[in-house]
């Protein structure tokens, strides 16, 4: 079935985190699914990302040319920036045992891409020509590394999606307000509710 990347898709903040939650329910077994099933929903995705993430990319276009080639090592930054940042907010610190595994599929995101990256206003290189998808994805999950990154990073409550915090207090609860936010509200009400009934049944 074709993914619609809708905004909410992207809630994440970042790259790499909007990538990391194509994994979907990834603390329910039986419900959780891959978005990037599919290899084509990464060339789609890329696509999407490259309007929603275009301030992070400095306006640089995402390109996944051949996203079948591509998808192995775009698995493999994907779960291992989830496996690293889910750590990090649970624990509050970086285990060393899974930054290894992360730094190499960071390298191999990187290994066929040439270009120069990080100078003023071209974080990811020069917004004339697309960049690789795998190699964008592995500068910014390479970013989430900055420990004031980390201090700001959250698991959604409802979802369990990776997101930024980028409120001024950093209070920011759910991913999404107007959809986990909500379904919160909605279930609690229902809770409520039938509890209220059982009462009334007795
Ligand atoms: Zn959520």
């Amino acid at each position: 079935m074709t993914v619609s990347w809708t905004p909410h898709r992207f809630t994440g903040g970042i790259l790499a985190l909007d990538t990391a939650n194509t994994v979907v329910l990834r603390d329910d077994p039986q419900k959780t699914f891959d978005r990037f099933d599919d290899p084509v929903e990464i060339a789609r995705f890329a696509d999407a990302a490259s309007g929603f993430r275009a301030a992070e990319l400095g306006g640089r276009r995402l390109q996944a040319l051949s996203p079948e080639t591509i998808a192995p090592v775009v698995r493999s930054i994907r779960e291992s920036t989830d496996r690293l940042f889910r750590g990090a907010v649970s624990k509050g610190a970086i285990a060393t045992g899974d930054l290894a595994g992360f730094l190499r599929a960071c390298a191999d995101g990187l290994s066929s891409s040439r270009c120069e990256i990080g100078t003023a206003g071209r974080p990811f290189g020069d917004p004339a020509t697309p960049i690789a998808f795998e190699a964008a994805l592995a500068v910014s999950a390479l970013s989430l590394l900055r420990d004031d990154t980390v201090a700001r990073l959250r698991i959604c409550p409802n979802c369990s999606w990776l997101f930024v915090d980028r409120s001024r207090n950093s209070s920011r609860l759910w991913c999404d307000m107007a959809v986990c936010g909500n379904r919160q509200k909605a279930s609690r009400h229902y809770r409520r509710r039938t509890a209220a009934r059982e009462v009334s049944d007795v």
